[in-house]
């Protein structure tokens, strides 16, 4: 699982490459596809933590309490 959510980064870097970066755009490569390989790598990360027993609610839940108390001024406001 954790080779196919690393394929599955490599398929959203390919798309953000294409939409934002130097290489050329595929013929009919769209946001819709960006949608879909974000979709693929969070189901991915579900399996992962499925297989784990981790309730991503929880891990999340945590993130986001280090987001908005710890780290809340670490970093620069643009
Ligand atoms: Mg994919």
């Amino acid at each position: 699982m954790v080779a196919t959510m690393t394929e599955e980064c490599g398929e959203v870097a390919r798309v953000m490459n294409y939409l934002y970066g130097d290489k050329k755009k595929k013929e009919g490569e769209t946001l819709e596809d960006l949608k879909e390989e974000l979709a693929d790598l969070l189901f991915t990360i579900i399996c992962i933590a499925n297989d784990q027993n981790i309730s991503l609610v929880e891990a999340h839940e945590r993130k986001l309490e280090k987001i908005y108390h710890r780290d809340n001024n670490r970093y620069q406001r643009k």
